[in-house]
């Protein structure tokens, strides 16, 4: 597996791999990986890719000021097993300094998509993944990215930036892997101790409510989303930022009856904001963002 540090590196190495013909996939990450992150790297194999970069970059552009940049978890010998262990072909992992450098004055600017949700609760959040995320489109130069559905606006974001920029890279979308107990993984999870792990539940059992609201007939987009609502606001170490219905394509606001939903949930849990989502969908159909799309 190599270890490239510069976006020179990362180039050469791309150039390299397409020179041999090879199918480059990307699965970029800010590290501290788990399980979710490793189904990325199958998700890149599955789709052809013979050579896989992973990206471990915490970047400091889609964090606002009192969020956890400084105490974001990290631990690189820890995430380089793992990728190996997981046949990762590369690691791409630059310095702050190599992807903003002294006079840095560029960013990419998603509009539609980006408000609302998370974009609503993080100002300029979206902005800094646009930005990090063309710049490793521009440096590794994959045929193929993935993306997880857990950041579920996050991955309409990419879809919307590569399509409007011309990328030319196909985005593949991948299903949310989750702890035994439902939570979604997260490196944020580290973050949770104790009686606030228990709580974090909250979120997946109150999609699995709607869930179980939809499966039963319930197609009210606004009794769908109240019962997912309703698990987060009982839990007392929980405070709900937003619990919303909203299209699974093209992530519109939704009300009355719908045939699919995506019901998405941010909540503070203790130290973590954490989010969590389930597309809801008539069996047979599949509305959801995964799989791979050219765009
Ligand atoms: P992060 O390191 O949190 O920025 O995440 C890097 C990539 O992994 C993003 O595309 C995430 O959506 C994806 N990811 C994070 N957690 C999960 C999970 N539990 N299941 C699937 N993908 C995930």
């Amino acid at each position: 597996m190599e270890l490239l540090r510069s976006p020179a590196a990362m180039r050469d190495w791309s150039d390299g791999r397409r020179m041999l013909g090879e199918r480059i996939g990307l699965v970029p990450t800010m590290g501290y990986l788990h399980a979710g992150h490793l189904s990325l790297v199958r998700v890149a194999r599955d789709r052809g890719c013979a050579a896989v970069v992973a990206s471990i970059f915490v970047n400091p552009a889609q964090f606002g000021p009192g969020e956890d940049f400084g105490k974001y978890p990290r631990d690189e010998e820890r995430d380089l097993a793992m990728l190996a262990e997981g046949g990762t072909s590369a690691v791409y992992m630059p310095g702050v300094g190599d992807m903003y450098p002294d006079g840095y004055q560029t960013y990419v600017e998603v509009t539609g998509v980006s408000q609302g949700l998370c974009g609503a609760a993080r100002p300029g959040h979206f902005r800094g993944v646009a930005t990090v995320v063309a710049k490793l489109f521009l440096a590794a130069r994959p045929h193929v990215a993935v993306f997880g559905e857990k950041d579920y606006q996050q991955l309409a974001v990419i879809r919307a930036m590569t399509r409007d920029l011309d990328f030319g890279v196909e985005i593949a979308g991948a299903p949310i892997v989750r702890e035994a107990d439902g939570l979604a993984m997260s490196s944020r999870n580290a973050y949770l101790q104790g009686d606030d792990r228990t709580a974090a539940r909250c979120l997946s059992r109150g999609l699995s409510r709607a869930e179980e609201r939809f499966a039963g007939g319930e197609r009210d987009a606004e009794t769908l989303v109240a019962a997912a609502r309703k698990e987060v606001e009982a839990e007392p170490r929980a405070s709900l930022d937003y619990a919303e219905g909203r299209d699974p394509r093209t992530l519109s606001p939704l009300s009355g009856r719908v045939g699919a939903i995506t019901i998405l949930l941010a909540a503070k849990v203790g130290p973590a904001r954490l989010i969590d989502n389930r597309t809801l969908e008539n069996a047979g159909k599949s509305h959801s963002q995964g799989g791979t799309r050219a765009c």
